[in-house]
């Protein structure tokens, strides 16, 4: 399956340092969403560019129903629907915890957990530097969890009212919150 992921979407365009990079970057480093009509046709239009691949997953989209609304009408337009939506639910100071202490590798953007005791070291994978992304600094991540009670959860009763909604435990170490996803989204509980 295809990953988009708009967060990723656009922290390369920043890094770019193109048109849509400039007309976000703003939005980004004070944790506030993106406004809708930039974030759904950059949506629409990489959802429109043809592929192989069997499905997709959308990773941070939609985060409003304004949102959602806009990929359920798109969808129907080439006779497609959203399958499912994964719901991991995690208490909020284990939110704050992972974020404060998730490092990205600069190269290939592979994550890692560093508490901050001794050197957070190098990509185990490629060898690249690793940085902490600047909305993870404790007051953007304050911000964004408002963000996210206020504009996002509204999407776990407008996902579970259309019966595309499979609730997770999020709480664990990230091997058996995968497994569980893997389970859940497959049909094997
Ligand atoms: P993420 O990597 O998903 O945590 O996203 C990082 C930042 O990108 C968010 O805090 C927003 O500023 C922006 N962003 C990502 N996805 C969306 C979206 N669906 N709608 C609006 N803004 C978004």
């Amino acid at each position: 399956m295809a990953h988009i992921s708009t967060g990723d979407l656009f922290r390369q365009a920043v890094e770019r340092g193109d048109l849509l990079g400039r007309k976000v970057k703003a939005y980004m480093g004070k944790g506030a969403l993106v406004p809708d009509e930039i974030t759904i046709q950059m949506v629409i239009d990489r959802l429109a560019q043809p592929s192989k691949q069997k499905g997709i997953i959308l990773d941070g989209f939609p985060r409003n129903v304004a949102q959602a609304e806009s990929l359920d009408r798109a969808l129907k337009t080439w006779g497609k629907a959203v399958s499912k939506v994964v719901y991991i639910r995690v208490s909020r100071s284990e939110l704050v915890r992972r974020l404060s202490s998730r490092w990205l590798c600069r190269q290939c953007q592979v994550p890692y957990t560093w508490d901050g005791v001794g050197d957070a070291g190098t990509c185990r994978e490629c060898g690249g530097e690793l940085y902490q992304r600047a909305d993870d600094f404790p007051e953007t991540v304050k911000k964004r969890l408002e963000v996210y009670f206020r504009d996002t959860a509204p999407l776990i009763d407008y996902y579970r009212q259309r019966n595309k909604l499979v609730e997770i435990d999020g709480e664990g170490d990230v091997k058996k919150v995968t497994g569980r996803i893997v389970s859940a989204v497959s049909g094997r509980t």
